[in-house]
């Protein structure tokens, strides 16, 4: 039985410039343990109901997240039945629509009211719509920014002087930031401020709102006023980490609900590859999988199997950014690849989609698809393998996949290249053929 305490409203407030321009969808406590994004949404909306800026253009809207969870007496509760950031695939979103509402889980109520006040404000909206989706952390880390990696979202993530991750979204299913995105085309960022008991986690966030309003172009940051500057203020939380880029290349999910990181490891220590033991899973030792550095290790009072236990993840560099974001933009090369690579064809439903033969896509790294601007959406088995062992196979697959495409041309058959059900899928970030179809 939950304990009622008063439960806060669904939209904390929001605030109208006099002038028309673009929206901040901004949204605190998704995980009821973690009101730091409420506090610093009330800060921002309290700071602009004093000065009233006139150079304030277009909307601020600031929301709630897990209402019943917020309101717990217990502060660790994260969720009451799922995590509500977890459940934003189109499919699960539907499932929430469509059973009745006295069958609806709490999550599933939550879900749906805060949808709701997302796409009113979407349809509402006299300019661009942006979401800002505010977390803490268990553990001791620098406050991050993460987003998909898509060109708008990159640019914008930029704008933050924190570390930048990449990839989150092809690890996690469910995030309420890639429903924002890839569903309703939106741009947005998730930003973790800190650690969830730590008072300056909410000054973070109320840095990141600031930061974000002066990046979407709706309240410039003002030296005068904004004092301290704020994304030197947040420069300083992110200690020494600053505006690196990362992708992320592994999850550990808990598997037991005695799980323990290693407690003489922090958040971008570096790890080994089947050297450093990162943590207890059960009675289990839990090795790296991989070279990189760990990242978001989870330190929650109760561990729950099947949440992040822990992730990987691996520096990227500026010059592959800006190799990435040139291929990205040249749109012949998404109309040659399917036609001329032998193992790949285009989805038959999706235009923006590829199948690739299983065999050459086990072989290919995840960073070739990132490279080119796609996302996984569907995989297979991928074991790690040497780098001999990944050219012979790739070599391989390809020359199988073009001998067979040349055998069925000379019989006159028409069979799909690829078989349907095994097929990897790759798809194009919705975003980047949104911002490529607006640049002349
Ligand atoms: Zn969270």
């Amino acid at each position: 039985m939950q304990a009622s305490v008063t439960k806060p409203p669904r939209v904390i407030g929001d605030y109208q410039g006099e002038r028309n321009g673009p929206t901040l969808i901004v949204i605190g406590g998704i995980h009821g343990n973690e009101p730091a994004g409420l506090i610093a949404a009330q800060r921002i909306l309290d700071r602009l109901d004093d000065e009233k800026p006139g150079a304030f253009a277009g909307r601020i809207v600031a929301l709630a997240g897990n209402l019943t969870a917020l309101a717990d007496e217990d502060p660790h509760l994260r969720y009451i039945e799922t995590d509500l950031n977890r459940m934003w695939t189109p499919e699960m979103v539907h499932e929430a629509r469509i059973i009745p509402e006295n069958e609806r889980s709490a999550e599933q109520r939550e879900q749906l009211e805060l949808l709701d006040v997302i796409e009113t404000e979407r349809a509402g909206a006299k300019g661009p719509v942006y979401v800002l989706d505010m977390h803490s952390v268990s553990s001791e880390s620098p406050p991050f920014v993460f987003v998909e990696d898509s060109l708008p979202a990159r640019r914008l993530a930029m704008r933050f002087e924190i570390p930048i991750i990449l990839g989150f979204e092809e690890e996690l299913r469910g995030l309420l930031v890639d429903y924002c995105t890839n569903t309703l085309g939106l741009t947005s960022l998730l930003i973790e401020g800190g650690v969830h008991e730590d008072p300056e986690t909410a000054d973070a966030l109320e840095h990141a709102i600031r930061i974000a309003l002066d990046a979407i172009g709706a309240w410039p940051v003002d030296s005068a006023y904004d004092t301290p500057c704020p994304n030197a203020a947040l420069d300083s939380f992110a200690r020494g980490h600053g505006r690196l880029v990362y992708d992320v290349r592994f999850r550990h999910p808990i598997l037991h609900e005695h799980f323990q990181v290693d407690p003489k490891l922090h958040a971008f220590d570096p790890v080994r590859r089947e050297q450093t033991v990162v943590a207890i899973d059960g009675q289990q030792p839990i090795t790296a999988p991989l070279n990189g550095l760990l990242f978001m290790p989870n330190r929650q009072p109760r561990a729950f199997p099947g949440d992040d236990g822990f992730f990987v993840v691996r520096r990227v560099g500026y010059l592959w950014l800006r190799l990435s974001a040139t291929i990205r933009s040249m749109g012949v090369l998404h109309r040659v690849v399917p036609m001329l690579a032998p193992g790949v064809s285009r989805h038959p439903d999706f235009p923006h989609r590829l199948l690739i033969d299983p065999d050459l896509a086990a072989a290919l790294k995840r960073e070739v698809f990132h490279l080119l601007g796609y996302r996984i959406l569907k995989q297979g088995e991928s074991q790690s393998m040497s780098k001999r062992r990944r050219l012979l196979q790739a070599t391989f697959a390809a020359t199988k996949a073009a001998m067979s495409a040349v055998f069925n041309r000379i019989r006159g058959r028409h069979v799909p290249l690829i078989d349907r059900e095994d097929a990897w899928v790759v798809g194009r970030r919705r975003l980047d053929i949104q911002s490529l179809r607006h640049t002349p």
